[in-house]
């Protein structure tokens, strides 16, 4: 017998199988979809067996060492969605299935097992001749008669009569297994749905056995949690799991809690800030059916759940369900293809549902439900937008007089403050300080970026140029620059404005520690904190009922980001944040600062208008060619060397103009975004197809081209986030 087996190396050289042979001892064990040790070269390496055959095409063929972590085997279902993850990013099929492992059962890591034990020590069954020879009064007959009511000891204890015990061989250890996070109780009982809840949760019931996708547009606080465990619960009782993904920990927080008391120990929990070994152990749980539900963020959605019954993908919308490194898979193509395996819907949840899904829905290709009201009944904010350039003149920089009243008012009220700064990353943006303005491109509608070498400024889509100078054209005033705050200056402003109050920064540098995320949010539910500056981590998904003043310090900033989708992301995120405040009983205020009042964006954010936003965007789209009138890939070529990552992403952009076969737009080649990282230059091509031409071929062939090339790589990205 003989199994092929992909190394553990995600090399493209090294993407194909290599056949060993099963020595007999290993004949039972070794399995498609198990962990394996190998030699290679002069080395041993892991691999991961594909499949097994009787017969070998090559003469001499190496033995296989042995089998790594016994207890893991993908299961048939896994497997070949290993094989769809790499055909769609185009990895290699080892990536695709590491991708899909938590750190524990990574085919690269030889460790045996993360299993955490309890270690106790139990009676042998005892004759009456010994119990008859143990000394009265002693130590030994006191852990003797502990032992016999049933009590389990420690075996690390120090324990001068268990010591005699186990010398007399009378005890024996008992290892138990545990996990490292603790069991839950169910302690809740599901609420009853409201008529709009109810019919959403119909229309999916009654098609519960179909690979449907529906689109659940509900305001925040419209209660589609609640419908998702109410599904949950109705496919748990049919013998089913379901898999529920929220976008990233900040949020998990107070959903795990929610569906731990729904749910209880039926829950496994799954998200990059648990340790490897919790992984472990939940991995385990979902592996050996002894939960139904898994909330996690996007990785989750590769556990091996049999018998998958629902999948839902909470606020849908969030760029976090793609992976940004290689495999640059999109959680809902994943989602999709175990849908149809398992003939179960899948449940797209979000307030301001992305671009792309309305408009599948509005085709009829996804359901579209709707939730219109907030069961508790308490009402959306009240939202201002304040002109930032009638400030500037008065020298208000970062808190405009009327921010400034509503937080004193808050706090003198005894209520919470939130105050969101928005981070835009990488990239130079120059912008008015005086109005506001910032230049874009003419045809591709983003954002220049200021190039300092050269003093252009440039689309980084479609490589137009322009020089820089600080004279702005829309006010004529000198004063374009790069105007940025970071969360830390408003730390200190506020902290000086308000010295008796508590003040909380929460961005990336704060919450680096495991637990702090957590810890900051208990703190500001329990009032610990009556101000909280924080970057977009602190706009999503929370409830804090005594946050009744929301700020945005800089609205532009999101509006300005280089990226078609900078509009779409900034309705998404500001109404996220102004869900944040009155989701309790007190009414909430948001106030909007920004130096660009007309902003069409901001209007729709101030009427709650999402429609009007969708129907505003989607025009540009269509005008512009842009998703999801349009597919988009984007194709990044790096070097170390400047010259040849240029001449490289000429050629590669050359091949596919001069491709007639295919109906593309190319655009570039021209810098990326982030044109130098780590001494590498990065060049990129934009491709801009309606149909599913034949693109992916000549994709694949580029990425061929390359696999040998030293010097340069290609990155393909489909659908860029
Ligand atoms: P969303 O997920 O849309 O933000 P949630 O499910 O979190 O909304 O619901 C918002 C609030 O309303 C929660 O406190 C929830 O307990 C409550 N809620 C949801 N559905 C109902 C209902 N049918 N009856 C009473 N309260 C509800
Ligand atoms: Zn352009």
């Amino acid at each position: 017998m003989y199994a092929n087996v992909i190394i553990q190396y995600g090399v493209k050289s090294l993407d194909h199988t290599f056949t060993y042979h099963i020595p007999d001892n290993l004949k039972n064990i070794v399995e498609v979809g198990k962990k394996v040790t190998v030699p290679f070269g002069k080395q041993t390496c892991n691999g991961f067996v594909i499949s097994i055959t009787n017969e070998s095409n090559y003469d001499e063929v190496k033995d296989i060492i042995g089998v790594v972590n016994e207890n893991l085997k993908l299961n048939d279902e896994l497997m070949s969605l290993g094989k769809y993850l790499s055909e769609l990013t185009l990895c290699t099929l080892v990536s695709a299935y590491q991708t899909m492992l938590p750190t524990s059962y990574k085919i690269s890591n030889s460790k045996e097992s993360y299993q955490k034990y309890n270690t106790y020590y139990e009676l042998n069954d005892i004759d009456n001749n010994y119990i008859n020879t143990i000394k009265k009064g002693s130590k030994k007959e006191e852990v003797f008669n502990l032992l016999k009511t049933g009590k389990k000891l420690k075996s690390e204890l120090n324990n001068y009569g268990l010591k005699c015990l186990i010398e007399d061989n009378v005890v024996h250890e008992v290892k138990e297994e545990i996990y490292r996070l603790e069991n839950k109780e169910v302690i809740e009982k599901p609420l009853t749905l409201n008529e709009e809840q109810q019919s959403s949760y119909n229309e999916i019931i009654n098609n519960i056995n179909t690979s449907n996708v529906y689109l659940l547009h509900g305001v925040t606080g419209s209660g589609k949690t609640e419908v998702y465990m109410h599904l949950i619960d109705y496919v748990i009782k049919q013998g089913k799991t379901a898999i529920m993904l929220v976008p990233e920990i900040s949020l998990t927080t107070q959903i795990v809690s929610r569906f731990y008391n729904r749910f209880g120990s039926n829950v496994a929990i799954f998200h990059s800030s648990l340790s490897d070994g919790e992984k472990f152990d939940e991995y385990n749980k979902i592996k050996e059916g002894k939960v139904h539900v898994v909330v996690g963020t996007r990785s989750a959605i590769f556990t091996q759940l049999d018998n998958l019954g629902l999948i839902i993908i909470d606020e849908e919308h969030s760029s976090n369900y793609k992976q940004e490194n290689n495999p640059r898979y999109h959680v809902l193509d994943i989602a999709k293809w175990r849908s149809n395996y398992h003939n179960c819907p899948i449940i797209l949840g979000s307030a301001t549902p992305s671009l792309e899904s309305m408009a599948r829905a509005n085709k009829g290709v996804y359901k579209l439900l709707t939730l219109k009201s907030r069961p508790k009944g308490s009402n959306l904010p009240n939202i201002k937008l304040v002109n930032m350039q009638d400030e500037f003149k008065k020298r208000n920089m970062i808190l405009s007089d009327e921010l400034k009243l509503n937080i004193m008012q808050t706090l003198e009220r005894n209520e919470q403050v939130m105050l969101l700064i928005n981070r835009r990353g990488f990239s130079n943006i120059t912008t008015c300080e005086a109005c506001g303005y910032t230049y874009k491109c003419p045809y591709c509608d983003i954002s220049l970026t200021y190039h300092k070498t050269s003093n252009h400024l440039r689309c980084h889509y479609c490589g137009y140029t322009k020089l820089y100078t600080d004279k702005c054209p829309e006010c004529g005033e000198s004063t374009i620059r790069d105007y940025g705050l970071g969360t830390e200056k408003v730390e200190k402003i506020v902290k000086e404005l308000y010295p008796s109050y508590k003040v909380l920064r929460m961005d990336a540098d704060t919450t680096t520690k495991k637990g702090s995320h957590d810890l900051y949010i208990k703190q500001i539910e329990n009032h610990e904190y009556d101000i909280i500056i924080g970057t977009q981590m602190i706009s999503k998904g929370l409830d804090f009922p005594k946050v009744t003043l929301v700020g945005v310090i800089n609205a532009d900033e999101s509006l300005n980001i280089p990226d078609f989708r900078s509009g779409e992301n900034t309705y998404s995120l500001l109404s996220q944040v102004s869900g944040r405040a009155g989701r309790g009983k007190y009414p909430g205020t948001v106030i909007i600062q920004t130096f660009n009042p007309d902003s069409k964006t901001l209007n729709y954010v101030l009427n709650n208008d999402y429609i009007g936003n969708y129907n505003y965007e989607m025009d540009i789209r269509r005008k512009l060619k842009y998703p999801p009138y349009y597919y988009l890939i984007n194709i990044k070529i790096l070097s170390k060397k400047y010259e040849l990552a240029s001449i490289e992403a000429n050629k590669v952009a050359n091949y596919l103009k001069n491709n007639k076969e295919l109906e593309t737009i190319i655009l570039g080649p021209t810098t990326a975004n982030q044109f130098r990282i780590n001494n590498v230059y990065r060049f990129q091509i934009i491709v801009k197809y309606r149909k599913d031409t034949k693109i992916k071929e000549a994709l694949k062939y580029i990425d061929t081209e390359y696999i040998s090339n030293k010097d340069v790589s290609v990155e393909i990205d489909f659908d860029p986030r």
